[in-house]
């Protein structure tokens, strides 16, 4: 494997982004290997590193099938129905509890 070309921090070359850059511009990396790092020095430890992307070979953040965002949605309704009394409670039972509420806190549910 070849050594990264690595930049000081805020001095990087044009063309160049970090993955959240990147993202902010609707793109993603796209599988591209990384083309650089930035490293900002720390104090009494190692610099803080950040990897670039090539902002040419960066591809648009593919758009959500439907089928992907059907199975997302029957995903979400599985998690908002309640084992114990069975009704869609309208949002995602919390796994530390995993019941709704008026299930999980009988007591308070009245108030
Ligand atoms: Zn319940």
């Amino acid at each position: 494997m070849s050594t990264l070309p690595v930049y000081r921090w805020r001095l990087a070359p044009e063309g160049l982004a970090t993955f959240r850059q990147v993202r902010a511009m609707g793109l993603r990396p796209g599988g591209q290997p990384v083309a650089a790092q930035l490293e900002r020095p720390r104090r009494r430890r190692g610099p803080l590193v950040a990897y670039l992307y090539r902002i040419d070979r960066a591809k648009p953040v593919r758009p959500m099938t439907a089928a992907k965002r059907a199975a997302l949605d029957r995903a979400n309704a599985a998690r908002r129905i309640c084992p114990e009394c069975r009704r869609d409670v309208g949002y995602r039972i919390p796994l530390s509890l995993g019941m709704c509420s008026p299930c999980g806190y009988p007591a308070t549910s009245a108030v």
